[in-house]
């Protein structure tokens, strides 16, 4: 994921600045530079970034950061709040409850991945005990229903659609009364995708949306979109109440910034990302873990549930109260990355360690980043005892 280039890049302008002797207010505005930078590249809004600039220059005070405190962790903190309130709108979405008939209109441009992600969006919940169903009201693109059929019928999911009927309102109205009948707990009605100059199209969706009254409009976004993220995102918010993303293609090679544009057009939180074409590859979206995860910060929360897999049971409970203490030292490191080698595939865990960023462990790549963690076992072994057992983090 590109987006894993991105922590990088900032991970390596906080290591500049804090390696600079004096910080004055030079230093941290190149740093910031640097970082600005790095998030235009990754097709952030440019009116977004500057904002961001602008609010990290306020918050950072160049005397705080000269005076001997851990320059690096206050700037590295100031930038994580700030992508943390890009992409947390501060409300959250509707929130379906299984056993009670809620409605989850999809949209989005055409080929961004809508109808992969509503049967994707179905298999979690059905996993879960829900009772989900897929309305096909695409009656715009040739071969829209076959698919919906087809992923339906794999995921063992009801579904409705017609060859016939060319009119989607009334699909639509069909489905969702047929579903509701069914007590069909999450009834997800896939829509024709369309460009923000088809107005036809808009319309249409308007009325799709008044005939079958959904709970929740999500908006589902190929994270290649880019810079026109913005804009798109807009469209579809204007013409029906968006309430929440969906992020596709996070797999490839996006840059991923669009995903901050869709959140700050439409309002609304990310709630899963699409990892891939296969209905597995689907994952609830959390700021905090993102974004700690971007910036090469480590996830705790992720790497907790990790240990339970890949730590034996017997070390579990020194490790988990070492961890709580804050005391994670070079030592107990060197233990993990022993476990993690011995465990096999290593990818997911050691993006959530902080000081580590995705580009180590890029996917595919774990026969490189295994002989990476190799070397640093070897580094280690090279050192002290007092630099291994040290819990001096600055
Ligand atoms: P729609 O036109 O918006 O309904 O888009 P589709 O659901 O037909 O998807 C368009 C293409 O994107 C298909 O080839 C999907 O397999 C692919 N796709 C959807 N989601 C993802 C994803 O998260 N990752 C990857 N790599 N491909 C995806």
């Amino acid at each position: 994921m590109v987006l894993g280039q991105l922590g990088g890049s900032i991970t390596r302008a906080l290591q500049q600045m804090s390696n600079a002797t004096i910080i004055d207010e030079k230093v941290v505005s190149e740093c910031l530079n640097e970082i600005s930078r790095a998030l235009l590249q990754a097709d952030v809004q440019f009116k977004m970034v500057r904002d961001m600039q602008a609010n990290i220059k306020r918050i950072v005070n160049p005397d705080d950061l000269a005076a001997g405190h851990n320059k690096r962790r206050i700037m590295q903190k100031a930038v994580f709040d700030e992508l943390c309130r890009i992409l947390d709108p501060g409300k959250p979405s509707y929130t379906p409850k299984k056993g009670k008939t809620s409605i989850i209109m999809f949209v989005g441009l055409q080929g961004s991945g809508k109808t992969t992600t509503c049967t994707k969006y179905a298999h979690y919940h059905q996993k879960k005990g829900w009772k989900p169903a897929l309305v096909c009201a695409d009656t715009f693109r040739a071969g829209a229903f076959d698919q919906l059929k087809q992923n339906a019928t794999k995921a063992k999911i009801p579904f409705y659609g017609s060859y016939m009927e060319s009119d989607p309102v009334k699909i639509a109205a069909e489905g969702v009364e047929r579903f509701k009948q069914e007590n069909c707990d999450l009834i997800i009605v896939d829509t024709s995708g369309r460009h923000k100059q088809e107005a036809a199209l808009f319309e249409e969706m308007r009325q799709v949306s008044e005939a079958t009254k959904p709970d929740l409009v999500i908006f589902v976004m190929d994270s290649s979109i880019g810079q026109a993220a913005f804009d798109q995102a807009q469209a579809f918010k204007q013409s029906v109440s968006v309430g929440a993303v969906i992020v596709t293609k996070m797999d490839g090679h996006a840059k991923g910034g669009g995903a901050l544009s869709a959140v700050a057009a439409t309002k609304s939180p990310v709630i899963f990302i699409g990892t891939g074409e296969h209905m597995h590859e689907f994952e609830v979206f959390d700021v905090k873990p993102f974004v700690s995860r971007l910036l090469g910060m480590g996830d705790w929360s992720g790497f907790m549930d990790k240990i339970h897999e890949v730590v034996p049971t017997d070390q579990q409970p020194e490790l988990l109260q070492k961890l709580s203490e804050g005391s994670f030292t070079m030592r107990l490191m060197y233990e993990q990355f022993q476990n993690m080698l011995k465990m096999g595939p290593i990818g997911q865990v050691f993006s959530m360690l902080p000081g580590f960023s995705s580009e180590l462990m890029p996917k595919g790549h774990e026969k490189e980043s295994q002989a990476k963690i190799k070397r640093y076992m070897t580094m280690m072994d090279s050192m002290t005892n007092d630099e291994l057992d040290s819990t001096n983090r600055s």
